[in-house]
């Protein structure tokens, strides 16, 4: 395993790989006052604060009981319908943890399950009953959508006011607007993680690896709206590497297994990985986590392992990251439960519980 140690030279803070003289000095990672510390080598192993998704996820619930619980005493249950086309094994075990969310924290949800022959116009009526009732505050339709269904066509058809998806181009707009709305899942989970875990994001040089409709770009503009600088970096981007070097905040959503290694990560960058990634390779996964046997060893009893986007080693060099599972994941369906309710309050004109701080569903 590479090994990090922290340096003083006169006055300034430099990392090292390897050994503490002999090895690659880095760039500088911050100034410090002190003029006269040379060359003490600290010799501390770098680690990353791990910031744990299941814990933030659990956070979020506490919060949202809350407030389910104040629109019950109106007589209120928030409702999500989730549609789940055909039998695509993925979709299923995805749709089944949103429902059970919803179980879990006493909404209402109503599963409809078209067959995977099912044409445009079919679907189109399908999201339109749901538009209609009164029930219903949150509509999902999984993705992805059978060939034949024009996808676009669908989730434009759902309601904006119960997208909580926030795929809907209204809802988009009023993301790109700053105006409140309902915001993707995924990216407005990020932003929770980091706001919770007290990572600075005003000033921050960000840097945001992909530029899906999903991911990269609302996170982008969230990212934006919280007054960091923001790069987006995408398959076409020159000089990635230096690039994503300069980020303090790097969000990596490409869909790439392990891509991000360490000489990609300033030293002590923050680093939120998005990705996903069942390997199924060995010796992909024996490149992957030469450093982790545990992960190995779970490879080789069940044939396939999740990695994200950024290598496992990026752990030594990083301030900050999200385990993968356990970062991320999480909290794309606590943020669906949150836009739910959000939902539910905004179709009824009702205004967000007044708590001492912003809920991800008062946001
Ligand atoms: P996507 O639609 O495939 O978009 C991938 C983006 O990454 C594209 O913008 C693409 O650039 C860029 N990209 C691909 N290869 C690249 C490279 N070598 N260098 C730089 N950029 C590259 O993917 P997505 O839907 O946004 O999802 C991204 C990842 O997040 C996937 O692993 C997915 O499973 C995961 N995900 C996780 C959650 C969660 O809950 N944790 C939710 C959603 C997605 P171009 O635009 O130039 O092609």
């Amino acid at each position: 395993m590479q090994t990090t140690f922290i340096m003083r030279i006169t006055g300034r803070i430099f990392v090292c790989y390897d050994c503490p003289f002999g090895g690659n000095i880095s760039q500088p990672i911050r100034d410090v006052r002190d003029e006269f510390l040379t060359n003490l080598h600290l010799g501390n192993a770098l680690t990353a604060r791990t910031l744990n998704g299941n814990l933030i996820r659990d956070q979020i619930y506490g919060e949202l009981s809350g407030e389910i619980a104040a629109l019950a005493a109106e007589g209120i249950r928030p409702g999500l319908a989730a549609v789940l086309v055909g039998d695509n094994p993925a979709s299923k075990l995805y749709v089944n943890s949103k429902i059970a969310a919803c179980g879990k924290l006493g909404l209402s949800s109503f599963l409809v399950t078209p067959p995977a022959s099912i044409t445009t116009s079919e679907l189109l009526a399908v999201v339109e009953e749901l538009n209609q009732r009164d029930d219903v505050d949150g509509i999902l339709v999984q993705m992805p959508l059978p060939k034949q269904v024009e996808a676009k066509k669908i989730l434009d058809a759902v309601d904006p006011a119960k997208d909580v998806d926030g795929f809907h181009p209204i809802n988009v707009g009023h993301l790109v607007a700053g105006r409140p709305g309902l915001v993707a899942c995924t990216p407005a989970g990020v932003m929770e993680i980091l706001r919770r875990s007290d990572i600075t994001i005003d000033g921050a040089n960000a840097v945001v690896m992909g530029r899906s409709d999903i991911v990269g770009k609302p996170m982008a503009l969230l990212l934006l709206h919280a007054n960091a600088t923001v790069t987006i970096c995408h398959s076409r981007t020159r000089e990635l590497k230096e690039t994503v070097r300069r980020a303090d905040i790097v969000v990596a959503a490409m869909g790439r297994a392990a891509m991000v290694t360490s000489d990609y990560i300033r030293p002590g960058a923050t680093v939120i990985d998005v990705g996903q990634n069942v390997i199924t390779d060995a010796a992909e996964a024996q490149r992957i986590f030469a450093n982790f046997p545990e992960k190995l060893e779970s490879f080789r009893a069940k044939g396939s392992v999740l990695v994200g986007d950024v290598h496992p080693d990026v752990m030594q060099i990083a301030g900050a990251f999200t385990p993968v599972p356990g970062g991320v994941g999480p909290l794309t369906i606590a943020l669906l439960m949150s836009n739910t309710v959000k939902a539910a309050r905004m179709r009824r004109g009702r205004q967000g519980s007044r708590t001492p701080i912003a809920t991800a569903a008062n946001r």
